[in-house]
């Protein structure tokens, strides 16, 4: 999976946190059913904006681009986004880059002019097949002054001459730097071949970026080259209208998220369908705010109960951390796994994140489990001496038999397991006193109303 990365010369809006939230979530969901996944997302480095913006600020750009990777992924680890498997930069993929764009001028795509190189569209008939665009309309004019020495006012480059002030690479068509499309088609190709699944990003690259990486691809690869799937998302708007610096209705993540949480912002942002339009606004943040808040507050009823359980209070719990983090300085390792497995005994698992340790409810295991209050073996002996109940009986006697059974709590058999059932390949038959569900002549399980 290849998804266009940002151009780090600013902070990242939370138009990016929208699409890398989505593909983070298609990337886990992937990785969920067991697919290998190879997750791909660049930086793009070399750029004009950076070059504008380092020039501004009298620093270097690829430096610049450096300090605004480190931002955008402390925003990625904020929205808790997992790293993808590669996280390619521009500046350190040149070599490819130049690569393709010359199998691109040998297959006779491309032709240079002072140094530029450009890919002639007119050589690719199947321009526009991703977008639905057609040449006609693809010709530059209105707000863009056209390139004279273009061959068709659509073509575009894949190599850029050299200007003073900018960073520039050696190249067989002289000094200079890559046009953005190219970058993409040569990472992808370097980490994922010319042929793979998934290929992504915002709405907007459809056309041109992600129009011209097929054209640029098949120009230099053939048929080999195959994406077998574009996903796009949606826009963020503002107060719904677009969000643009202009309008001054601009938010970067960081913004956002020094007032709510990150995954206040996570929440909101996966509320809407990834490819429709999400609308912001302090009132949706705020709802979604208060949304994380009550899940995590319920969360916080949940370990209450565990440590009912366990008969502990937190306090306990956060002295045998302290113990067992002392014992694993020592590598007394032994000891501290013993505290771990005592805790585990009564529903307490401890998890190491990072250079911290912090404990969540568990099914608990390593032990036989509590004998159940003699109230409720002596309530089971009685129920099992009751004979059989027909369905339709049921519901009187399940009512009866609440009135009998004081609330005692059942406690969890041992082991656990799941089922997953499909009623057209299973036979699920209901008897005059059970259910029996069974599988190519195999029983799986009977349910007894009688117990
Ligand atoms: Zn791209």
């Amino acid at each position: 999976m290849y998804i266009c990365g940002v151009s780090p010369y600013d902070f990242s809006h939370i138009g990016h946190a929208r699409s890398y939230v989505a593909f983070d979530v298609l990337y886990r969901y992937l990785k969920y059913l067991r697919y290998d996944v190879v997750y791909v997302c660049n930086f793009s480095d070399v750029d004009e904006k950076i070059i504008r913006r380092a020039n501004e600020f009298g620093e270097d750009p690829i430096a610049l681009s450096g300090r605004y990777c480190q931002e955008f992924q402390k925003d990625m680890d904020d929205l808790q986004c997992l790293p993808p498997t590669h996280q390619p930069r521009v500046s350190e993929h040149m070599e490819e880059i130049k690569e393709m764009i010359a199998k691109v001028m040998t297959n006779g795509y491309a032709y240079t002019v002072d140094g530029d190189v450009y890919f002639s569209v007119d050589s690719f008939p199947e321009y526009g097949r991703l977008s639905g665009r057609k040449l006609e309309d693809n010709r530059a004019g209105g707000r863009l002054a056209v390139d004279s020495r273009k061959r068709n006012p659509a073509d575009f480059a894949l190599w850029k001459a050299a200007k003073p002030g900018e960073p520039s690479w050696d190249s067989p068509w002289g000094r200079g730097r890559p046009g953005w499309h190219i970058e993409c088609s040569a990472m992808s190709a370097y980490y994922l071949t010319h042929s793979f699944d998934i290929h992504g990003g915002g709405m907007d690259l459809i056309f041109p970026h992600h129009e011209n990486e097929i054209a640029q691809n098949c120009a230099a690869c053939g048929p080999e080259s195959n994406v077998s799937c574009w996903i796009h998302n949606g826009f963020v708007t503002i107060d719904d209208e677009k969000m643009s610096k202009s309008l001054g209705n601009f938010f970067t993540i960081r913004e956002v998220t020094q007032l709510y949480h990150p995954i206040a912002l996570r929440y909101f942002l996966l509320g809407t369908h990834y490819r429709s339009p999400v609308n912001y606004s302090i009132s949706q943040i705020e709802i979604a705010s208060e949304s994380v808040y009550y899940i995590y507050q319920v969360l916080q009823q949940f370990k209450e109960r565990a440590l009912k359980r366990a008969d502990l209070t937190e306090e306990d719990i956060l002295r045998a951390i302290e113990e067992r983090a002392l014992a694993r300085k020592n590598k007394e390792f032994a000891r501290s796994d013993q505290i771990r497995t005592d805790l585990v005994a009564k529903g307490i698992a401890l998890m190491d994140i990072g250079t911290e340790t912090v404990w969540r409810p568990c099914v608990r295991r390593g032990q036989e489990q509590p004998a159940p209050p003699a109230q409720l073996e002596q309530s089971a002996a009685a129920v099992q001496k009751e004979p059989p109940v027909a369905p339709s009986q049921l519901k009187q006697s399940a009512a009866a038999r609440q009135k009998e059974q004081p609330a005692a709590s059942l406690q969890p058999p041992p082991w656990s397991c799941a089922l997953a059932i499909s009623k057209e390949d299973h036979d699920i038959s209901e008897g005059t006193t059970d259910y029996t569900l069974s599988h190519q002549g195999n029983k799986y399980l009977e349910i007894n109303w009688t117990q």
